[in-house]
């Protein structure tokens, strides 16, 4: 059983409004960007198919992990655990941290970011677009250092459930040999 971790002195118990705000505008960036690049590369079709995807991706995170999450019906980083609590029945709170995911686990998230891109290099060898890849080189920039600082920075230092155990930090815990 991962030991707990010990509780940094700052957890949230109710994340700043502007560490929400910040965190969705990166989601919805994201989105935005990558379904644009889509639209160019594929046509609105594909575009709108990978916006419910990011819709169905979203609807999982809240159904499977955010129901038995500590912040269920609190304001976490997001605030998803807020919707959570208005869409589904609190699950049970020892099955997040008993939890354990794989890469594969987390590939479809991936997926939100690498298919853009995927498409947007494709658009740039095609048919070369200064728009699309001025868009390529921000989702980059939001995928990357976007997502170091929301969850780097001001979402899991801070984070109740991390000291409770939190399976997505022993998997990058693992990546860096820090496990
Ligand atoms: S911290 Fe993560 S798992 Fe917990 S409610 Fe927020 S988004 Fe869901």
């Amino acid at each position: 059983m991962p030991q707990p971790v010990t509780a940094p002195i700052s957890a949230h118990e109710r994340y700043p409004t502007g560490t929400v705000l910040l965190s969705n505008a990166l989601t919805f960036l994201t989105w935005t960007f990558g379904a644009y690049i889509i639209w160019t590369a594929l046509g609105i079709a594909f575009s709108l198919l990978f916006i419910a995807y990011c819709l169905l991706i979203e609807l999982n995170l809240l159904r499977r992990s955010c129901v038995s999450c500590y912040y269920y019906g609190k304001t976490c980083f997001s605030g998803r655990g807020r919707c959570c609590s208005a869409l589904f029945k609190r699950g049970n709170a020892g099955d997040f941290a008993g939890r354990d995911i794989t890469w594969v686990d987390m590939l479809p998230d991936i997926l939100v970011s690498v298919i853009p891109i995927t498409c947007g290099i494709g658009v740039m060898i095609v048919d070369f677009s200064w728009l699309v890849l001025a868009l390529l080189l921000a989702l980059v920039g939001l995928t990357t250092m976007g997502n170091a600082l929301v969850r780097g920075r001001l979402a899991c230092k801070y984070c109740r459930q991390r000291t409770l155990g939190c399976p997505a930090e022993r998997l990058f815990q693992k990546r860096e040999g820090r496990e």
